[in-house]
């Protein structure tokens, strides 16, 4: 398994596109579809699926004309299906005060579920906290965290679906996986899961 950042630089948040044996799963597709092609054509990679690590607007921008694009489906936990298609909910009115819904997703997903990529597979770690249907999304050696574990600080519980309490308990589930994982966040650079662990420890 490979991961590969797209547009880092982006003022949107972190788009990423897991890649495994000539396969592709968009993570978050927010910058544009050019761009997310020319880094899985670069790869030899089809696109196979978007996964989304939750349903705030900022993860979605490119979503709907991605999935148009390639003909594929859109995997989201089944507690943020609500907020793609709520233009309040998915925190778009919060920053513009105006709606912008987007399209509801296609598949819903559960705690512990797998998705297959070429060979392997990406197991889903139910993470509410930052909203209800937040998730991390785990592979080898990689662990997607969205919004609720950056590199430095921990995703914020005021908007919509947000709760303190369970991105403490979120928090306490990734403790149990190898500290050496690298962590890919939804906003800023990536570290190791003990670095960022450390860093949250100060927020809680
Ligand atoms: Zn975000
Ligand atoms: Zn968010």
């Amino acid at each position: 398994m490979k991961i590969i950042p797209i547009c880092p630089e982006s003022f949107a948040s972190n788009t990423y596109a897991l890649i495994s044996s000539g396969h592709a799963l968009i993570v978050d597709p927010s910058v544009s579809v050019d761009a997310i092609k020319k880094a899985t054509e670069k790869e030899n990679a089809i696109i196979d699926g978007i996964i989304l690590t939750h349903g705030h607007f900022d993860h979605v921008l490119s979503m709907d004309e991605l999935r148009a694009a390639e003909n594929v489906k859109v995997y989201i936990h089944k507690n943020d299906s609500e907020l793609l298609t709520d233009g309040r909910k998915n925190a778009f009115y919060e920053f513009f005060r105006r709606e912008r819904a987007f399209g509801a997703a296609d598949v819903l997903l559960s705690n512990e579920d797998t998705i297959r990529l070429g060979e392997e597979t990406v197991k889903v770690i139910h993470t509410p906290g930052h909203t209800e249907g937040s998730v991390c999304y785990l592979a080898d050696g990689i662990l997607v965290t969205g919004d609720t574990l950056f590199a430095g600080t921990i995703g914020r519980c005021d908007l919509y679906g947000g709760n303190d309490e369970k991105i403490r308990n979120s928090l306490s589930v990734l403790r149990t996986l190898p500290t050496d994982l690298m962590i890919y966040p939804g906003h800023g650079s990536s570290c190791t899961l003990g670095y960022a662990l450390d860093t949250a420890a100060y927020y809680l």
